[in-house]
């Protein structure tokens, strides 16, 4: 198969170790900078152009956009598609994922556990506001956040209160969440590869600290899931339309809570913990399903 990666840099431990498996299974890779391409918007000829040449003959591409090219990249997928190149994840399933509220919502639509949350752009009332989730100590949250920047722990009415109203000055999304404090400052990352969780790993935040992003110094140990956990991660993968995500759960005094679904998770922390070749689980799945137009929206999307 003839295969290509959108990933802005190579040298990513992630990117180098898809290529990696792809090459040992006999596959061609090519590794390809979304924000490079460029392309036609033409009736029924679909085209991406990078570096003077058409791209041609692909297979399958494995979408790794990060958060800050969500619009370019998730658009030079859905060109990809247009062409009937199979993609690992759908552009409209990155695009939905990456929207912190519509995930939330469709999440909470389909009866997935999630934290008490209330969301908000310029509130009257911060009083109700922060009933909403029970009042302090809440975890106050900018929207377009991404390894634990812009989320605070606001441990009094007071702070919450401030936090809030310094987010409102800056014109940012906020979202308020009960805080869950028997999580202890850890989270469960479940990574979900076609319908089945392959590996799981709880990441702990460093002495002190409420976040757990291995960004953020936090630290990662295998873990054994309960069922309960696996059929949430199972679900939520599922409601988001992903094939490969990044689960994150919270284990609180209600069951387990989905935080988020990543849909370029990094293969570094789970490889490691885990000890499995996540890598080349990643690109049987592709072997299997890579079949010309096999999306959910047919390209249509
Ligand atoms: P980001 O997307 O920037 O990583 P998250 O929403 O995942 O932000 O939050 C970062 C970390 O903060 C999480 O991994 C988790 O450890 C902790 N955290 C987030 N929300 C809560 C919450 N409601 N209660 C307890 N801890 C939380």
């Amino acid at each position: 198969m003839k295969i290509g990666i959108l990933s802005r840099n190579a040298k990513l431990y992630s990117t180098r170790r898809l290529v990696e498996a792809a090459e040992q299974r006999g596959h061609q890779v090519r590794v390809i900078d979304s924000l490079r391409c460029y392309m036609n918007i033409t009736t029924r000829h679909p085209e991406i152009h990078y570096k003077g040449e058409v791209l041609d003959g692909f297979d399958a591409v494995i979408p790794r956009i990060g958060a800050s090219v969500t619009f370019y990249g998730t658009a030079v997928l859905r060109q990809f598609e247009m062409m009937g190149v199979y993609p690992l994840n759908e552009s409209v399933a990155i695009t939905r994922s990456r929207d912190k509220l519509r995930s939330l919502q469709l999440l909470a639509k389909h009866g997935i556990g999630l934290p008490v949350t209330s969301f908000a752009h310029s509130p009257d009332d911060i009083d109700d506001l922060l009933n909403i989730v029970g009042g302090a100590p809440a975890v106050i949250k900018v929207l377009q956040g991404t390894q634990g920047l812009g989320v605070v722990l606001a441990e009094t009415k007071q702070a919450a209160e401030s936090v809030i109203q310094a987010f409102m000055g800056l014109k940012e999304h906020i979202l308020v969440q009960e805080f869950i404090k028997e999580a202890g400052g850890s989270d469960i990352r479940c990574f979900v590869v076609g319908g089945k969780v392959i590996a799981s790993m709880k990441r702990q935040g460093k002495e002190g600290e409420f976040r757990s992003n291995l960004h953020r110094g936090g630290s990662a140990a295998l873990v054994r899931i309960s069922p309960e956990e696996r059929a949430t991660a199972l679900r939520a993968a599922k409601i988001m339309g992903l094939n490969v995500c990044g689960v994150d759960i919270l284990r609180s005094n209600h069951g387990p809570v989905v935080m988020e679904v990543n849909s370029s998770p990094g293969l570094e922390g789970i490889e490691a913990a885990s000890g499995k070749d996540i890598a080349g689980q990643i690109i049987e799945f592709i072997e299997k399903n890579a079949k010309p137009y096999n999306t959910a929206t047919k390209g249509k999307g």
